[in-house]
């Protein structure tokens, strides 16, 4: 899995306490809360100083992870969350491969004299990093934390603190276990998680049944309201204006999911989610098969991501984001055309 040497040296740099940062990506998500949280839990009890630092708030529906409230958020606390950073010895960045998805808290970590080590599943990694424990063809940053405490001879200093967290990045991160979920490897870990603990049922009803009635009602708007489904070029485009959000009450997370529903088409192959932000229109990309939304994210919208899931950002206004969207679809129409089948 990972380069013994390199766990080998990592192992030896945290013989001695030391103090660590834990960095999760912007706009965190379960993934890379919960990589941190294992992490935060797994190397205090190791006797390490450690904070888990993220660069802004994260939905109502983390917040029941174990540790969640002692996450520093830059936006809220920058003067301090910049003195832990520089402070740090080492810095553990996870679910992300290049220090510009720490948002504002990139320049804080580019500046930083730590060792800067990543645990990622991301394509295309940049070279920022001291060390580098990447594997793309894994479910989620959490499954490659519990194989690197493993890899360290620590797998059964996982207690239940950490199992929740490493359980909930894999859940949140395969979308309950419907994509990138081919490996056996994910269920032996999934069944370890369990063994040390971990409800499953509870962890799923306290993610995705903790809606506000607001956010139920936003879903079915967008669906039924601000959805365009492009049939001839199996793609379909939910857009979202500020005033939309505000209808409803918007709250950070209630828009996560959504850009999902309408892969659940039959003929659709490409969903994209376009919210408006304060200067910003941010794009969530999902795809099934083969469609690389990785690429599309990249090209034409300043992102990146998975094949089958990736994000990206545009400063153009919401109605030309559209009309950019339907000038660069048609040259995917062939790669758009296909049918999932067994065989
Ligand atoms: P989401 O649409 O849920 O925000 O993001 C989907 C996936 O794409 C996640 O794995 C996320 O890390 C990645 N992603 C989202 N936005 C960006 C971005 O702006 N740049 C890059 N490189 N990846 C992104
Ligand atoms: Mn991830």
């Amino acid at each position: 899995m990972f380069d013994s040497n390199e766990i080998q040296k990592v192992g030896q740099l945290l013989t001695e306490p030391k103090k660590i940062a834990l960095i999760s990506h912007k706009n965190p998500d379960g993934d890379t809360l919960g990589a941190a949280l294992a992490m935060m839990h797994y190397l205090r009890a190791k006797g390490h100083q450690v904070e888990a630092l993220v660069p802004n708030a994260f939905p109502e529906f983390y917040h029941w992870l174990p540790g969640s409230r002692e996450m520093h958020i830059f936006d809220q606390a920058a003067k301090h969350v910049r003195q832990i950073i520089s402070d740090a010895e080492v810095i553990f960045c996870l679910d992300f491969n290049s220090l510009d998805r720490a948002g504002n808290m990139a320049g804080d970590l580019i500046k930083a004299s730590a060792v800067k080590i990543m645990i990622d599943h991301h394509l295309a990694p940049s070279d920022e990093f001291d060390y580098c424990f990447s594997v793309v063809d894994t479910s989620s940053t959490g499954e490659l934390v519990y194989e690197f405490i493993d890899a360290l001879g620590d797998k059964d200093n996982l207690k239940i603190n950490e199992s929740l967290a490493l359980y909930t990045c894999i859940m949140t991160d395969t979308g309950s276990f419907s994509f990138s979920c081919n490996r056996a490897r994910t269920y032996e870990i999934i069944a370890d998680l369990i063994d040390r603990g971990v409800d499953a049922a509870k962890v799923h009803k306290l993610v995705y049944d903790t809606f506000t009635e607001n956010r139920l009602r936003l879903l079915g708007f967008a669906i039924s309201s601000r959805m365009l489904v492009w049939n001839d070029l199996h793609a379909a485009v939910i857009h979202l204006s500020k005033e939309d959000l505000n209808r409803f009450d918007f709250q950070i997370g209630d828009t996560e999911g959504v850009v999902n529903y309408p892969l659940s088409i039959a003929h659709i192959n490409l969903a994209i989610l376009m919210t408006e932000k304060d200067d910003i229109i941010r794009l969530s990309f999902r795809s099934k098969g083969d469609f690389d939304v990785n690429l599309l994210a990249r090209k034409h919208f300043n992102g990146g991501g998975h094949r089958n899931a990736s994000g990206g950002n545009s400063k153009l206004l919401l109605p030309q984001v559209l009309e950019l969207l339907k000038d660069i679809l048609p040259q995917y129409r062939e790669s758009l055309d296909y049918q999932i089948t067994l065989g």
